[in-house]
């Protein structure tokens, strides 16, 4: 990570130190990127920590179809106000501030309206690799500041520190989001297939919101950890005993696995009218046996993150709860190292790039 590129830059605004990808199978390295001039309803957010989600690797690597580049990842944004445009009536300089996954969207679609901003019909503007308002591509979290629009900015509550927080901003909502949807609660029993950074998150929330939890990791190597966060049981996937033994269990299940994972095994474990609702996205299709949903009219579903007011609800849920991520704090010259232990599931729960060291 020695030599800096800079990546093609509009007129007026700021430039901005970075890592990010340069190619679909090179490493990481750093970039000099240019931010929007700061416009009337625009909050210029000093980025203190950016989490790395699973989902900054399908997207780099041209997993998901292919990116333009170079391309900075970092959707798990917590920072501080540097200043506030003229109309900014929200923010003030100094707010503790997060940004998640998307940084726009139509505002007039009805799903706009709704609040589910994620929904948008016209697609939202992500916060990376998206076309922005300007006619430029979005540029993520692994930088040293970003500019964006006051509503999709989020209030990191008191009592939340900024590192652990934020994670909360993707994997938080990602996995809170079905839980409410599907009512998690109590005298439900929920399953959390992947204890990795999403799937953590769900057993925390799910346990919060008074459910019975029980994860399914590969092995029982992490069995400690979950049944510390919450989980109440933990079955290994590779023992062939825990389909016959959970045949039927549960009322939702919550896949956050990043791979191909067979669907149908999976969706034996719900009971009647249960759902198993995918928030992992691998670049591979799941194909679903249809018998597996149509004698016990099982659901198969999808979710993606949560609307803007969404989150801000889980962000002082959390803060009321006392709920952060496990997090490993690390230096932007250890992201390599880092994705290359979220690939190996060697995530504990979630890596935190520190972005004073950029
Ligand atoms: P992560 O930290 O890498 O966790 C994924 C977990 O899945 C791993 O820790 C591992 O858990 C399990 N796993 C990995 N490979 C597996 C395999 N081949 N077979 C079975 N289990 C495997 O990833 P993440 O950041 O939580 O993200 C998870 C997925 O959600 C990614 O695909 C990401 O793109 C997606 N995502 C979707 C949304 C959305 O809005 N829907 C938002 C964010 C992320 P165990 O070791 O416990 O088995
Ligand atoms: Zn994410
Ligand atoms: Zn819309």
């Amino acid at each position: 990570m020695s030599q800096t590129t800079t990546a093609s830059t509009p007129a007026n605004g700021t430039s901005a130190r970075a890592v990010g990808a340069h190619a679909p199978d090179g490493p990481l390295g750093p970039l000099e990127i240019q931010r929007r001039a700061v416009g009337p309803k625009d909050v210029p957010i000093d980025i203190r920590f950016c989490g790395i989600c699973h989902s900054d690797i399908h997207f780099a690597r041209g997993e998901w179809g292919g990116i333009p580049y170079p391309a900075v990842p970092g959707h798990e944004i917590t920072g501080v106000v540097a200043e506030v445009g003229a109309e900014v009536t929200t923010f003030a300089t100094g707010d503790r501030v997060g940004v998640g996954c998307m940084v726009n969207s139509c505002r007039e679609c009805e799903n706009c309206e709704a609040g589910n901003e994620q929904y948008c019909l016209a697609g939202n503007t992500q916060t990376y690799g998206s076309k922005d308002r300007d006619g430029t591509v979005t540029y993520g979290g692994y930088s040293d500041h970003v500019v964006v629009d006051e509503d999709f900015v989020l209030r990191i509550p008191d009592g939340l520190e900024l590192d652990a927080a934020a994670p909360l901003l993707c994997a938080g909502i990602t996995t809170y989001s079905p839980l409410r949807h599907w009512n998690a609660g109590p005298g439900k029993r929920v399953a959390v297939v992947g204890l990795g950074g999403l799937g953590h998150m769900a057993v925390k929330i799910a346990h919060a919101l008074g459910a019975e939890v029980t994860v399914l990791s590969q092995s029982l190597r992490k069995r400690e950890d979950g049944l510390k966060l919450g989980a109440s049981a933990y079955h290994a996937t590779s023992d062939e005993d825990t389909f016959t033994e959970l045949a039927g269990r549960f009322d939702l299940i919550i896949n956050t696995v990043s791979a191909r994972i067979d669907i149908g095994r999976f969706l034996s474990l719900l009971r009647t009218d249960g759902a198993l609702v995918n928030v992992g996205a691998p670049p591979e299709p799941l194909p679903v046996p249809v018998f597996a949903l149509i004698p016990q009219r099982r659901t198969f579903a999808g979710s993606a993150i949560g609307g803007i007011r969404e989150t801000q609800e889980m962000l002082d849920f959390c803060a009321e709860h006392g709920i952060a991520a496990d997090i490993e704090v690390i230096s932007a010259g250890q992201v390599n190292e880092a994705w290359e232990r979220v690939l190996a599931s060697d995530v504990r729960y979630r890596f935190v790039i520190d972005n004073a060291t950029l």
